[in-house]
């Protein structure tokens, strides 16, 4: 069993602020111009309650647009002025949560890559520990729930209670239609090991294209997520980081008004039965597994098409019956039936041989071995 954390809920985090909660704006503060630009325009749709902008970037490869730093922080409080916008970035260390305390940042985010470290999230805790502001958590890059949680735990912990999750996908070891596999079954499992805690969804990082983020973002409301974070930029295909993800404010308008909300004013214990959720996470899953499929076939074809070009025509018996013993032997490892694997394989098998003999051409005879 979970000790409960202990959350001060998002309404009373701010005067104003209520479910679903909108976060909106650029992946990276790049001018004051772009942040003005951007926040004026967010500031007129009703529901965006929250300005967001990374004033310190996680960039993968040195040398890419690694944010603007300190001069950064000054134009969020040109948008706290100018707009009435509550203001939000990323701090990854402790210099950062003292600069954004000494300028009045009203929440602060934890960065995926920086909750995948302890040492880190305890840094930012202590850092963090004797202010009042909010706290959004992202979840770790690796589908790792206990790691997250760990995080948020290390934040209350010191105290923080103004505290949220935000789920941001995970990186995907293979090839996705989406940037990030959304495994919405973790964040289920997490609403329902703290239903006290607010979860919001970030469907920009999980789609990482700019037309999928409402449909992402949909997914996330239907599971009863308390809010979302969307990048959105005044101009996106010009942005310096997260470009093919960001979506301008009109766009963004658009969506929020086409979007389904639920009755959200006591999402958390409202939250969806057992049922529904198990569903949900079941849904997640098979998701996952046509995608498996999909990248399956695809080393299939590549195999195909390596025979026709080079006129093999191997037949490799051995090759499928270890295919069967050792998926036969893996499946009774984690309770499923030999029956049950073996059906499942013949259908898998069949569809390559039929795909295989397509590449191959109709005169080949289906020799498929995968
Ligand atoms: C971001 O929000 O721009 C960001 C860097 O997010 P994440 O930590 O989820 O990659
Ligand atoms: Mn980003």
């Amino acid at each position: 069993m979970d000790t409960p954390l202990n959350i001060t809920p998002i309404s009373s985090w701010f005067e104003g602020l209520s479910l679903p909660l909108i976060i909106a704006g650029p992946c990276s503060a790049e001018s004051e111009e772009q942040v003005m630009d951007a926040a004026l325009q967010l500031a007129g749709i009703e529901r965006v309650k929250v300005f967001r902008a990374g004033i310190w970037k996680p960039r993968t490869r040195p040398g890419s647009f690694e944010g603007a730093g300190e001069k950064g922080l000054r134009w969020l409080q040109r948008v706290q002025r100018e707009t009435g916008l509550l203001v939000t970035t990323e701090v990854a260390t402790p210099a950062h949560v003292q600069m954004a305390l000494d300028y009045g940042i009203d929440i602060v985010w934890i960065g995926a890559r920086t909750t995948a470290s302890p040492f880190t999230t305890e840094q930012l805790a202590v850092a963090l520990s004797h202010s009042n502001i909010p706290v959004l958590v992202k979840n770790p890059i690796t589908p790792d729930l206990e790691l997250w949680i760990g995080a948020l735990e290390r934040f209350n912990r010191m105290g923080i209670t103004k505290l949220a999750a935000v789920h941001r996908g995970f990186y995907p070891y293979e090839h996705s239609r989406l940037r990030n596999i959304p495994k919405w079954e973790l964040a289920i499992d997490l609403k329902s090991r703290f239903p006290d805690l607010p979860i919001l969804c970030d469907p920009s990082h999980i789609a990482g294209r700019a037309d999928m983020v409402a449909q992402v973002a949909q997914h996330g409301l239907n599971l009863s997520l308390d809010g979302l974070m969307v990048e959105v930029h005044p101009n996106p295909s010009a942005a310096l980081s997260d470009a093919r993800q960001q979506v301008s404010p009109h766009f963004f308008s658009q969506l929020l008004q086409k979007l389904i909300f639920r009755d959200s004013s006591s999402a958390c214990s409202e939250y969806v039965d057992f049922i529904e959720q198990t569903r949900n996470k079941i849904d997640s899953i098979d998701q996952q597994i046509i995608e498996l499929l999909a990248n399956r076939m695809k080393l299939v074809e590549q195999i195909g098409e390596y025979k026709r070009d080079n006129n093999v025509t191997v037949f490799q018996l051995r090759r499928w019956e270890r295919i069967l013993e050792s998926r036969v032997e893996y499946g009774e490892r984690l309770g499923l039936s030999e029956e049950y694997i073996k059906n499942l394989l013949r259908m898998v098998h069949k569809e390559s041989i039929r795909r295989q003999a397509e590449i191959l051409g109709s005169k080949s005879q289906p020799n498929s071995n995968e």
